[in-house]
């Protein structure tokens, strides 16, 4: 039986955004804020807590809420991945199908009833399912700290490294926002593992707008090993805007897919069968992101 070495002093539970934002000021780095708890556990389990003797949750702060304002959906940061599913699947299940799929490949269960939102985008992992699909959707994060205004940018912005997003000393992520996909758009997420337990070889977001038989809106989002960090292919998304929505530009389109990003080879896989996994899923994410955009 494995002993768990991380023991916290503190475990404390702000009920305001202000509160939390002056404990983390106060407990400086040695506090740190858990959500659903499934990547600290992790963390802990393999030592890697640090110094930390603070748990500061936030599951009981005004973050729980999905809502729509002037055609944004934004979703609150505790949100579970469960509640956010069960939103998509009620609302606009084809157009936001890229969030559906990308929740039905979170396993086990029990992770997709623990893990929030901003747990998911705060561990800066590019082999977590929803970042690439919020990149897809083209959602934008918002953080705040202490005495600074709340910064709203680009998730793709967010994520600097392998556990490195862009917060500031006691910054913390409050919603995402992305919006909320018109008639004639889908989407489609699709990851390859060697099994059903470890990280995703490669993992592809896709949304897509289609009208007139062209498509007029494109975004590929890759993720699992293939970098540090999520990335847009951008240069696949050219091929493809303005062109027909058949199957030959999207095979077309698909050879392009390497062209943005550098796969590496590690025990998994080697970067060329990465390379060929992108090309072949990209394919299939982008014929059913384009069924679903019809009518
Ligand atoms: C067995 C297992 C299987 C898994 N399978 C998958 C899978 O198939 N697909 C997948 O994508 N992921 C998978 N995961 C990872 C899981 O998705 C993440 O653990 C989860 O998204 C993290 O959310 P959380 O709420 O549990 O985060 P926590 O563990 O609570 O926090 C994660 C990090 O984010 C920080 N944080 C949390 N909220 C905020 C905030 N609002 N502002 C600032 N920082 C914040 C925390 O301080 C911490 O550093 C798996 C994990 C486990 C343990």
């Amino acid at each position: 039986m494995p002993v768990l070495l991380f023991r916290p002093k503190d475990y404390l539970f702000p009920s305001t955004v202000d509160e939390l934002l002056e404990i983390l000021d106060r407990h400086g780095d040695t506090a740190q804020i858990i959500a659903g708890g499934t990547t600290i556990h992790e963390l802990a389990y393999r030592k890697g807590m640090g110094d930390v003797r603070t748990l500061v949750d936030v599951t009981r702060l005004p973050w729980g809420r999905i809502s729509q304002h002037d055609g944004d959906l934004r979703v609150g940061a505790t949100v579970t991945f469960t509640e956010l599913a069960a939103y998509a699947r009620n609302t606009a299940p084809r157009r936001l199908a890229v969030i559906t799929d990308a929740i039905a490949g979170i396993r086990p269960m029990q992770i997709r009833n623990m893990g929030t939102v901003g747990g998911s985008i705060c561990s800066s992992l590019p082999f977590f399912d929803l970042p690439a699909a919020f990149v897809a959707l083209g959602a934008s994060v918002t953080t705040r700290g202490v005495g600074t205004a709340a910064r709203t940018r680009p998730i793709e912005d967010f994520f600097w490294d392998f556990f490195l997003p862009d917060l500031k000393f006691g910054e913390v992520l409050t919603e995402v926002e992305f919006p909320v996909p018109g008639p004639g758009t889908g989407g489609s997420f699709q990851k390859f593992e060697s099994n059903s337990v470890d990280w995703a070889l490669i993992s592809i977001g896709v949304q897509v707008e289609v009208r007139g038989d062209r498509f007029t809106g494109v975004r590929i989002a890759l993720g699992g090993g293939i970098g540090r960090k999520v990335t847009r292919a951008v240069t696949a998304e050219q091929a493809l805007l303005g062109r027909p929505a058949t199957t030959d530009e999207i095979e077309r389109a698909a050879r392009h897919v390497t062209e943005d990003v550098r796969a590496f080879s590690d025990f998994r896989g080697s970067a060329d069968f990465r390379n060929h996994l992108l090309k072949v899923y990209l394919t299939r994410c982008l014929t059913q992101a384009t069924r679903r955009a019809a009518p």
